[in-house]
């Protein structure tokens, strides 16, 4: 999968097609320490799937569920889950039998005890991805017997939905990192649309419905219906328009 000849940070090796031992179960002595003090980022798609399980309006659950800093881009801003104000600083999904959206938790959440990290080269439009193994002291899934593979554990987390979404979202966010805001600066208009595309489902709707914008384009049959009916078709969407808008180049075809 890598290049051999690329080069990580220090102490980091990509994990290959060999084998670790870790589980993680409420059995363990440290169930649910990793949902503490945790510094979770939010993705697009994990956004949509938690205010989902929660029945919230996107708009709501980023005031009421998120913050954004400044990361590795320095164009557009990433956001992470807010902690609870208790001692521990609990997530906020914590509940006293585990994680309360399990079902839906984060890309993160699901990786862990692995770290993803993506070459975005985006020079050749292609990302590549790698993935590390974490060493938290506290976290006991280590000495567990059963066994995975990179592959596997990402079957047995079902991320695969997840990673093909989080790819979308990295090609984007690539876009997002060539400063494509045409002299509008931060918080200017083309940016804000781009982030309620991309963290405000509900609201993209409702502006996409507003100035029919799924009219203005040839799109097929099956993909209308399912934009009508998922979200997460319809972040496809808005990141194809995201495209359109600011670079003049995506699939989309205009009518
Ligand atoms: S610290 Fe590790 S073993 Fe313990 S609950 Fe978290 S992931 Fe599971
Ligand atoms: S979302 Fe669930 S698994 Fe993730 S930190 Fe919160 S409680 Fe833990």
């Amino acid at each position: 999968m890598s290049d051999p000849g690329k080069e990580f940070p220090e102490g980091m090796i990509p994990l290959k097609d060999s084998k670790f031992a870790f589980e993680c179960h409420s059995g363990v002595a440290c169930f649910t320490s990793c949902c503490k003090d945790v510094n979770i980022t939010l993705y697009p798609y994990d956004v949509i799937k938690l205010k989902s399980s929660l029945g919230m309006d996107s708009e709501d659950f980023m005031r009421e569920h998120s913050y954004l800093v400044q990361g590795d881009n320095p164009f557009f801003p990433a956001v992470k889950l807010k902690l609870g104000d208790d001692r521990e600083k609990s997530c906020p999904f914590l509940n006293n039998k585990g994680c309360s959206v399990y079902r839906e938790r984060p890309s993160a959440c699901r990786t862990y005890p692995l770290e993803r990290a993506v070459d975005r080269m985006a020079v050749k439009g292609e990302s590549e991805e790698f993935y590390f193994m974490t060493n938290h002291p506290y976290c006991l899934g280590h000495k567990e017997e059963k066994e995975f593979t990179v592959d596997s554990w990402i079957r047995n987390q079902q991320l695969i939905e997840y990673n093909s979404m989080n790819a979308l979202w990295v090609a984007v966010d690539t876009l997002f990192a060539a400063n494509p805001w045409k002299g509008e600066g931060a918080g200017g208009e083309k940016q804000q649309l781009a982030f309620m595309v991309c963290y405000n489902i509900d609201g993209f709707r409702r502006f996409a419905g507003e100035y029919q914008l799924i009219k203005q384009f040839k799109i097929e049959k099956d993909f209308k219906r399912r934009i009508a009916r998922e979200d997460g078709e319809l972040l496809k969407f808005g990141f194809e328009w995201l495209k359109a808008i600011l670079t003049g180049r995506s699939s989309l075809i205009k009518r």
